[in-house]
């Protein structure tokens, strides 16, 4: 992405003034968080505003336990001021975006249903001729619906007012299982724990089974040398390297690191955002689609029949599965049903592209035909005529768009692909 401008607003006036500027010069706006989404969603070649000065918790209501914050917060501080008042985020965070913004669109897993939107009460949003709405279930409650996951292209978000729950500690169970095991018996493992999720090993048969949890046991340490020296990354990163010559050793390495990490049972208690949150330290390319929860069986082992049947086509560990609850918001890959959140990887060992298409395409044909919805942080192929149809409330999200934004000051190539 670059930017004609590049802005850093301190406070509404500033971001009011951008928009004047905008106006005068027809010139197009991005607004953006951490600028994280591996997409091309944040990217511009107009005016980029970046809301990172933006961060300030403006108001926390400890009885209700609803908590203002600008639009500009990281979920890493967010979390860490949340805990000053013994409060957290029920979803602390997403897997691997302990940095990103708070303002976007986020996904979940588990009985929670998608993080970030479903625990949003009330936002204010600035619109492209400079109004400032106020939102809520009870006041502009269609644009509220909308907002909660809104691609950016509705306003500036301001402010976001979180509902929050008393700080809980989580027991993370990790034991290693197979895949076979894990999709005969899925029903089973989330019913026994709160928020449930599986790492793949492809190429192989291997699965790690991750349990979190709320407890009162005492934080305990999660004893990960190989990870906390960061040893795992160096030698990751480097065989993953040899490999791109060698492509044949990505099985051997998938199954080298299952063994390595993941053969023993691991259990490790925390305060939750630092379970739910992890860095990611890895360049990587990702597809992320919501199926069906009913779909998860068939759709894995498919793209596991592909594999064996293809053994040019390398996938590089985890296929990360996780589940949640259906939920009403407009553009949610969860909108009325139960879904599993399938994401697929491939590093880039020191920045160098391992080719991916052969995989890439074969998981995304899968997930269209289980009905998937794909993440719109990450990598897909789909433009309107695909949401038209994945979408039953995509015509009403395009109303409220138009209605807001009539020139287009909020879109980019990323959102022309899904609008027109
Ligand atoms: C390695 C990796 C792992 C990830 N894992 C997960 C995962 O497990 N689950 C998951 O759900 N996601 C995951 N993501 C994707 C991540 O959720 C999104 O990229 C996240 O929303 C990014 O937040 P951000 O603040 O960086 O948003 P940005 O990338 O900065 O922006 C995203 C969109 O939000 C808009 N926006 C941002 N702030 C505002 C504002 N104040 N007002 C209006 N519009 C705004 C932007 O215009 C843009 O359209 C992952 C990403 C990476 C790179």
């Amino acid at each position: 992405s670059s930017p004609e401008l590049s802005f850093q607003p301190t406070s509404v006036e500033e971001i009011k003034e951008i928009l004047d500027l905008a106006r005068q010069r027809s010139k197009r706006v991005k607004v953006v968080g951490a600028g994280h989404s591996p997409s091309d969603i944040a990217c511009t070649d107009d005016f980029m505003v970046q809301m990172g000065k933006m961060n300030k918790i403006l108001k926390v209501d400890e009885e209700k336990r609803q908590v203002m914050v600008e639009a500009g917060i990281l979920l890493s501080d967010l979390n860490v001021e949340l805990s000053k008042y013994g409060l957290a985020l029920p979803k602390g965070g997403v897997a691997a975006i302990a940095k990103a913004g708070v303002a976007p669109y986020l996904c979940g897993w588990e009985r929670h249903g998608i993080v970030s939107p479903r625990q949003v009460v009330a936002l204010t949003l600035l619109t492209a001729s400079g109004e400032i709405l106020e939102c809520s279930e009870s006041i502009n409650a269609e644009i509220f619906q909308a907002a909660r996951l809104h691609l950016g292209c509705l306003g500036v978000v301001l402010t976001i007012t979180f509902q929050c729950v008393p700080e809980f500690y989580l027991l993370e169970t990790t034991f290693p299982s197979t895949l076979q095991e894990v999709l005969d018996n899925l029903d089973s493992h989330l019913r026994r724990s709160e928020y449930f999720r599986f790492l793949w090993f492809p190429h192989s048969e291997n699965v790690s089974v991750i349990y979190q949890d709320h407890t009162n046991k005492p934080p305990s340490s999660s004893a990960s040398w190989f990870w906390d020296y960061a040893v795992g990354y160096y030698l990751l990163e480097f065989l993953l390297w040899i490999s791109t010559f060698l492509p044949g050793l990505v099985c051997w390495i998938n199954r080298f690191f299952f063994w390595l990490l993941f053969k023993g049972k691991v259990e490790h208690v925390d305060l939750s955002y630092k379970i739910f949150n992890y860095e990611c330290r890895f360049r990587q390319h990702v597809q992320d689609w919501a199926i069906p929860i009913e779909k998860t069986k068939e759709a894995l082992l498919e793209l596991k029949t592909v594999l064996e049947n293809n053994p040019k086509v390398v996938a590089h560990y985890p296929v990360e599965v996780r589940f949640a609850r259906g939920d009403d918001i407009l553009l949610s890959p969860c909108f009325q049903r139960d879904s599993c959140y399938m994401n697929i990887i491939m590093y880039r060992p020191y920045g160098k592209d391992v080719p991916r298409l052969d995989y890439w395409l074969a998981y995304e044909s899968i997930m269209k035909k289980a009905g998937g919805r794909p993440h719109w942080a990450k990598a897909h192929t789909c433009t309107r005529k695909d949401f038209e149809k994945m979408y039953p409330g995509f015509r009403k999200f395009c109303t409220i768009r138009e209605e807001l934004d009539p020139t287009g000051m909020f879109l980019n190539v990323y959102l022309e692909k899904v609008f027109y």
